[in-house]
């Protein structure tokens, strides 16, 4: 009976996150002498016994909640014969190469301590442990330990740090442990910044049930709060945010209250109440206890969870649902600093119920949605950024890829690991620009990654674009956008091998300097192939058209129709000021530049038959169309094609003539978005057959369209051909950094300093 001694070095989630407790105990369990200890680029354990299969597998099979592990590497040492296991502190280089892990949702354990009228932290706001509580959005550089949070000026009281000293604690080194004693508190300002008397909780509680707005710190910024069936204090949040359709998030305070106001699956279920805990897009019911103005004109409404003490807290105490939606003005960035707050907010909030501890990472909650009984990514931000993602090729060289412009995400990535940023917004803001610009720093500095190869949008202005182009000493590498969209649906899938893709969107710059946006491609990671399209139809007045969907009416009925555009219709009446003028940019090929857009397709449909003329959001229209189909429409529109360019205007001219002959708008809706599903199918299955390839990825903002997408996805699988969708990322431009670094990584290596 010799024993056995082993070198497992530990790679992954492993850090703060209670794996050296864990390991501690496994040792004691299988008998295992030795020692663990944390080291710059993961766990590494010495592990002695005369068996130690029993040890090893478990120390992949229960791995603690937080942690995940990506690679054990074991080497054989010489027996040492030493007695006992004990956890190592000293080589604690830092966690350099450390990842650091996402916000997660109050565990069950701290839960009952906060429910325990005999704990110590009874009702304490920032209960939190090795397996839950706030780490993104408070560190604030590395090695991570309380040093590097904004915990730092937070002095530990005796029991907490015993607690925290102790490896068979809950709180082993749980970084942001504190107590009423020694954390942050809370409390309830008015407009003026000054204090208001009272519980703050539960005055800010009574508040809210009055029907006032409260601004609410959270974990990545602030929120404003209102009863969410109150109509009056709804519509006077719309009005002073500025915000008119764009739906708010409600916040619930468990399962049965989002089931009263939604149809709720038991994925979705798993979805709201796991530790991520996003926004998730829910079909709302026809009586659900909802003012109007939560979410106008839809049928989803998004629910969340509770995901801290302190909504936990708030939202029992206030005893029904409220709105809880990103504490800003319009569409500028989320407010996270306390002088921001006030100042930004101050003309919204009638009250701020406040802390103490510092957000360091603006962080916006995360919006999902189960579509063909998977979740899906809208916006991937708290809970889920920074847990790096794996590429499904090696980068031989570290690299940054910078997103596109909406909806902004940045990457980096080294090795098989990408680390996608938080969702940041729209870059054209100069503040929302410089949280990328500083959250790339920060990101570097947490993930030691230093780039060499930058990747980037074709687009030349993007802002993102000119950060890449202005940075000194690296290999730069320009992505085709809709590249970039299949790559990312590739690098989500683990996939690395040649496609079809379907690329529908906005618009995306193309090779021919065109505005591309309805693509089929052939591709794999390091290039692609543009095999089919759209009939490109002028987009008059550029970004105006983007704005005004009826401009994209009239594009395309002159398209369809060129100087015999049928007389009478509703659109051209609706919008007779200008009509004459967008027809002649159109036609005169004057500021409208040429588009192949589906989104844009949408638009003009969905202007054709009056649901919307003007959009205050992005992709508005195409939403609104598709809540207006008629489900149990079996119809389709019929849509030529010749060389692999699509006809949109075939539907166009079958839109006209089902509305002149007063066919119902949900209906010409269906046939509309079925005629469109069934030319895509048939687009890609040729396609296929053409490049001999089995496996179709869908991606690009247009397949948020959950109809569409459906509909795509049973045709396609129908035709035997295998469906890669979105999980990880959004399908939207927040995928696109993901997929710019896929193709960096799958490039060949070439010598430093050259470019390409
Ligand atoms: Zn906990
Ligand atoms: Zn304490
Ligand atoms: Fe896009």
């Amino acid at each position: 009976m010799t024993a056995k001694r082993l070198r497992v070095h530990v790679d992954g989630i492993v850090q703060g996150v209670g794996f050296r407790p864990f390991v501690h105990g496994l040792a004691r369990e299988f008998g295992v002498s030795g020692w663990v200890r944390n080291t710059g680029e993961g766990v590494d354990i010495e592990a002695e016994a005369v068996d130690l299969d029993g040890f090893l597998t478990a120390l992949r099979a229960r791995t603690p909640a937080l942690a995940r592990i990506d690679t054990v590497t074991l080497a054989a040492l010489e027996p040492l014969g030493d007695k006992g296991f004990v956890i190592q502190l000293s080589a604690a280089t830092g966690g350099r190469r450390t990842l650091v892990s996402p916000d997660t949702a109050t565990c069950a354990d701290c839960l009952a301590e906060l429910a325990d009228p005999a704990d110590r932290r009874y009702r304490y706001p920032f209960v939190n442990c090795t397996n839950c509580g706030p780490r993104f959005t408070i560190v604030t550089g590395v090695p991570y330990d309380r040093a590097a949070t904004t915990m730092a000026d937070f002095a530990m009281c005796a029991p907490c740090r015993q607690e925290y000293d102790d490896p068979t604690d809950r709180r082993f080194h749980a970084q942001p442990t504190c107590c009423p004693a020694c954390g942050p508190r809370l409390s309830l300002l008015d407009r003026a910044g000054t204090t208001l008397p009272g519980d703050p909780l539960l005055a800010a509680a009574a508040r809210l049930r009055d029907g006032a707005i409260v601004a609410v710190k959270g974990l990545g910024g602030y929120h404003l709060a209102v009863d969410a069936a109150d109509e009056s204090a709804v519509a006077r949040l719309r009005g002073r945010k500025h915000r008119e359709d764009k739906p708010f998030a409600v916040l619930v305070p468990d399962l049965a209250a989002a089931r009263a106001l939604c149809a709720v699956d038991e994925t979705e279920a798993a979805l709201l109440s796991g530790s991520r805990r996003p926004i998730v897009l829910l079909d709302r019911r026809p009586d659900a206890a909802l003012a109007p103005s939560v979410a106008p004109g839809n049928r989803y409404v998004g629910l969340l969870l509770p995901y801290t003490p302190l909504h936990h807290l708030l939202i029992e105490a206030v005893g029904r649902p409220i709105v809880l939606t990103s504490g800003n003005v319009s569409d500028e960035p989320i407010a996270y600093t306390d002088a921001d707050a006030g100042d930004r907010l101050g003309g919204i909030a009638d009250a701020f119920l406040v802390h103490d501890r510092p957000i360091h990472m603006r962080t916006d909650d995360s919006v999902a949605r189960v579509v063909t009984g998977r979740a899906q990514p809208v916006r991937r931000s708290r809970g889920y950024a920074p847990e790096p993602l794996r590429l499904p090729v090696e980068c031989s060289r570290p690299v940054l890829a910078v997103g596109a412009e909406l909806k902004s995400t940045f990457c980096l990535a080294r090795g098989r690991h990408a680390f996608v940023s938080h969702h940041i917004g729209d870059l054209a803001n100069y503040e929302t620009f410089r949280s990328f610009t500083e959250g790339i720093e920060h990101f570097g500095r947490l993930f030691d990654v230093v780039p060499e190869v930058v990747a980037h949008d074709l687009h030349p202005e993007y802002l993102s674009t000119k950060y890449a182009l202005d940075l000194p000493d690296v290999d730069l590498v320009g992505v085709q956008h809709h590249h970039a969209h299949i790559a990312s649906c590739l690098a989500d899938n683990g996939v690395s091998e040649p496609v079809v893709g379907v690329a529908f969107d906005g618009t995306g710059f193309g090779t021919d300097g065109t505005l591309w946006g309805g693509e089929i491609l052939v591709a794999d990671l390091a290039s692609f192939q543009r095999v089919g399209h759209l009939a490109p139809v002028p987009l008059p007045g550029g970004a105006a058209a983007i704005r005004a969907p009826w401009r994209m009416a009239a594009a395309y009925l002159q398209a369809a129709y060129g100087d015999d555009i049928p007389v009478g219709l509703a659109v051209e009446g609706r919008n007779a000021a200008t009509w004459t003028t967008v027809l002649a940019m159109a036609a005169r090929a004057v500021n409208a530049p040429l588009t192949t857009s589906a989104g844009r397709l949408f638009d003009a449909v969905a202007a054709l038959v009056g649901v919307r003329d003007e959009v205050n959001y992005e992709g508005q229209a195409a939403i609104e169309l598709e809540q207006r189909a008629d489900p149990a429409q079996r119809g389709a529109y019929p849509l030529s094609s010749s060389g692999g360019v699509l006809a949109g205007t075939d539907l166009i001219r079958a839109v006209v003539d089902d509305l002149r002959r007063g066919i119902a708008v949900p209906v010409i809706a269906a046939r509309f978005h079925r005629g469109l599903a069934a030319a895509t199918v048939r687009a890609a299955v040729d396609a296929a057959s053409t490049a001999g390839l089995d496996t179709v990825a869908l991606s690009g903002g247009v397949f948020q369209n959950v109809t569409l997408l459906t509909l795509v996805i049973d045709g396609l699988q129908a035709e035997g051909l295998r469906v890669l969708t979105h999980e990880q990322v959004p399908c939207n431009d927040g995928g696109i950094s993901l997929g710019q670094a896929a193709v960096a990584a799958a490039l060949p290596a070439y010598d430093s300093g050259t470019g390409r």
